[in-house]
């Protein structure tokens, strides 16, 4: 890196580090082809039936994928779905969530994880983050319970898990339900337990962003079978089913179709083979890759909580300011012109976004905040979660790690990058 003060940065003109694009990751291959093609051959690309019958639990592959899924992640029942949103609605349904019921929950997620609270006519509370790890903090937590308060949705964010220990204790402590969102985090261990399986309904995300992938789908994962089998009558037209199979409980049995088709599950079954191979693939990079960075000054790499494992699907870094002396726009600015991909500077402030900062959400009149559903007006304004709203303001920088392969010729030369504009910080001053 000696020679990086002789060339300027690419951003005022001098040579870029990264002069060709990093391979995306792809992980589907020969075996994903042939399973589906399987399907296609067999003629039935889904096999359900919204009706109490032996088809409502879904074809052979549905069937196949989920025993795969249970044994791989240690639990009792695995359901899949056809996203990890609508995964996250049949959870929050399913725990027995009532309208107005508050669920707390992370802002440093994606939207789905607060609206499938808001979808049950429940009230999103957020609670704030651990200033390193991103993951909802325990203390804020247990300081946003109230007599309304039914539930927490925590998010395993970036690929690594929230305290769990800490987060089942208050959870017993109140008689609150536990969701974990691991969307990010398949087959990260907590403590030896895999990510989602601590929680009351855990599961993952199957989108194409994610470690493995069908194209679209979720997967639930839980120990307790009741909670199991309301999933999956939420996931497949519930109220055409209760009256037949029996069930009295008839709260928040209005169905929908969240049916994951077979070739989708075809594909997961082989998907789920590799995940282990895919997530050590990315430590071994990100280890090379903090190896390289944690000299910086300035710049903390991801802190990864004792005791777990971080299958990093995002790489967060926070930028000491005062210490570098540029803003986080130049250094992201450079950064980028270097020629690296998928970085960023802000993730999500979930409670800002206009849905909160308004309180419009179903119809114009403000329901469910306006109704008499909604017990006390809780507040989404700019303040409530000061570590999430500083990071996302002034010092996160995050790298999409799910993004390529990441060969260690590729992690070198983001390195490379990262050096030449950490020794080139005066003239960005
Ligand atoms: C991807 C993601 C979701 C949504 O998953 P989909 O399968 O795209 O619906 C929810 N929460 C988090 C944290 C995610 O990263």
């Amino acid at each position: 890196m000696s020679t990086a003060l002789a060339s300027p940065l690419a951003v005022h003109g001098g040579p870029k580090t990264i002069t060709r694009p990093f391979a995306r990751y792809n992980p589907l291959g020969a075996e994903e082809v042939a399973a589906a093609k399987a399907v296609v051959e067999s003629g039935i690309l889904s096999q359900y039936y919204g009706r109490w019958c032996a088809d409502f639990y879904g074809g052979p592959k549905v069937r196949d994928f989920e025993q795969a899924c249970a044994a791989k992640f240690g639990v009792k029942r695995a359901v899949t779905v056809n996203s990890w949103t609508s995964g996250l609605v049949a959870a929050v349904g399913a725990i027995g969530i009532e309208p107005g019921d508050e669920v707390i929950t992370s802002p440093w997620t994606m939207c789905a994880t607060a609206t499938a609270i808001l979808h049950w006519n429940a009230i999103p509370v957020f609670a704030d983050i651990e200033p390193d790890t991103f993951c909802l903090d325990p203390r804020s937590v247990e300081a946003n319970i109230t007599p309304h308060t039914r539930a927490i949705l925590s998010v395993d964010i970036a690929g690594q898990s929230a305290d769990m220990d800490a987060l089942r204790a208050i959870a017993k402590k109140h008689n609150l339900k536990l969701i974990s969102d691991c969307a990010q985090a398949p087959g990260a261990l907590y403590k030896g337990k895999f990510a989602g399986t601590l929680a009351d309904v855990g599961g993952y995300s199957l989108n194409y962003h994610k470690h493995i992938h069908t194209g679209e789908g979720g997967i639930l994962v839980t120990n307790d079978d009741e909670i199991a089998e309301r999933m999956c009558l939420i996931r497949n037209h519930a109220e055409a089913v209760v009256g037949d199979k029996g069930v009295t409980d008839l709260s928040n049995m209005i169905g929908h179709n969240f049916r994951l088709g077979e070739i989708e599950c075809a594909i997961g079954i082989e998907q789920l083979k590799k995940l282990d191979r895919q997530i050590a693939s990315r430590q071994r990079a990100t280890a090379r890759l903090t190896a390289g960075l944690s000299t910086l000054p300035g710049l903390q790499t991801p802190v990864t909580r004792a005791g777990c494992t971080h299958v990093y699907y995002m790489y967060q870094m926070i930028l000491d300011l005062p210490q570098l002396g540029v803003s986080r726009q130049k250094l992201f600015e450079a950064l980028k012109a270097e020629g690296i991909e998928g970085l960023g500077t802000a993730f999500a402030n979930i409670h800002r976004l206009p849905v909160f900062q308004r309180k419009v959400a179903y119809g114009r009149g403000g329901f469910p905040w306006t109704s008499d559903i909604c017990k006390r007006d809780v507040s989404y304004a700019k303040g409530i979660c000061p570590v999430a709203e500083r990071l996302q303001d002034e010092t996160y920088l995050g790298f999409q790690a799910c993004m390529h392969t990441l060969t260690d010729g590729e992690v070198d030369l983001m390195i490379a990058a990262f050096h030449k504009v950490w020794d080139n910080l005066d003239a960005l001053r």
